[in-house]
């Protein structure tokens, strides 16, 4: 039995095998048996439907200093925003209307929101939206936080362990940051009863096959509702300014090894997907993919939430990046559905 039959079957593969699958990765007959099975394994478990998120960023001050991130805290060129309860509010009403049932806040570690702040923010979205999933993505926090958080209503946290590699961790994050308490803070959401998302960017500096083959592994152990992956790009006020970005046809390939390992998994294609190929989203969900994540933060501050150059959909309202992407889905062959779109179990 072949590497992909191996995987097809038992949906997991030792470390040495992920390295030996990754060396196809351009083998164009092993990229297709693989999409096959993905396609095959999202239709099985969610038809041609599509989850929409909509995303607030809504801050982009952060106390860490993540070396590949545009909003690092070493970044002085960044203009820092913040939105306020109110204009969080005001994006989930505009987001209701145009349909979203889910709403995710995601913003840089910033000590402004409390704990406090935080669970009064979650609370009124859940008590004007109920029908509604909120899901937070702001890094790393105490148990003790999470669990307020998660008691105020938080249904689903994202959470991306960036890399299952501790040196390659080291390469990426200032010495203050652990690979063990990121990955602890995944265990600890999940025992809370979150959704929980890791993920990982594809082609960050000092990735290997070996690197790579860990997130799987890690990803398998972890055994997440949902997995955001997307290329690395680099932003040019960061020491990574110079460097290649991520492959797109990896970051294809790797959608569906997720797909497969994982099959109920919510995979989205990205915003980074689609900023390095005009068409990235689309063929995101042609390998596998079953989420896209429209921006609805205030079109003032959408720029000023650089993670790295080239960012795309900056400059358009809610309602066009609303319809912009239901039309590239359906072009696709798939249809956005309106629900909050949990995971199937
Ligand atoms: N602060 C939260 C956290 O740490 O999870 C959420 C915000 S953080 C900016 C969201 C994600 O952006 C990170 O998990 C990282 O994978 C991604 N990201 C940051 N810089 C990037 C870059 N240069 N290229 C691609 N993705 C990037």
């Amino acid at each position: 039995m072949d590497i992909i039959d191996k995987l097809i079957k038992d949906h997991r593969l030792t470390g040495e095998e992920y390295i030996a699958l990754l060396a196809l990765a351009e083998d164009p007959s092993a990229v297709e048996r693989l999409k096959e099975e993905a396609c095959r394994l999202r239709r099985q478990y969610y038809g041609d439907k599509v989850y929409i998120r909509g995303l607030i960023e809504f801050t982009d001050y952060c106390k860490n200093d993540c070396y590949y991130c545009g909003i690092r805290r070493g970044n002085a060129k960044a203009q820092r925003y913040r939105l306020t309860k109110e204009e969080i509010l005001s994006c989930c009403e505009n987001g209701y209307s145009l349909g979203f049932r889910t709403f995710v806040l995601q913003g840089g570690e910033d000590p402004y929101y409390t704990d406090e702040r935080l669970e009064e923010i979650v609370r009124s979205i859940k008590a004007g939206y109920p029908d509604c999933a909120v899901t937070l993505s702001v890094g790393e926090r105490s148990y003790a936080s999470y669990a307020r958080l998660r008691k105020a209503g938080a249904d689903r946290y994202l959470l991306r362990h960036e890399t299952a590699d501790e040196e390659h961790y080291r390469k990426l994050h200032p010495p203050q940051m652990s690979l063990a308490e990121r990955k602890a803070c995944l265990y600890q959401l999940k025992e809370l009863g979150y959704q929980v998302g890791a993920g990982f960017m594809v082609g960050s500096p000092g990735q290997t096959e070996q690197t790579i083959a860990q997130d799987l592994l890690f990803l398998k152990e972890l055994e997440p509702q949902m997995v955001g992956i997307g290329p690395f790009i680099p932003h040019h006020a960061t020491r990574f300014a110079k460097e290649t970005p991520g492959s797109v046809e990896l970051t294809l390939f790797l959608l569906s090894v997720i797909r497969i390992l994982l099959p109920k998994v919510l995979l989205p294609a990205t915003t980074a997907l689609g900023t390095l190929d005009p068409y990235g989203r689309e063929k995101g969900l042609a390998v596998g993919a079953n989420v896209v994540m429209p921006n609805l933060s205030p079109v003032k501050d959408r720029k000023k939430y650089e993670l790295y150059d080239h960012k795309i959909c900056t400059g358009e309202e809610a309602a066009e990046c609303r319809e912009c992407l239901a039309r590239r889905v359906e072009a696709a062959g798939y249809r956005i559905v309106e629900g909050r779109g949990d995971a199937e179990t």
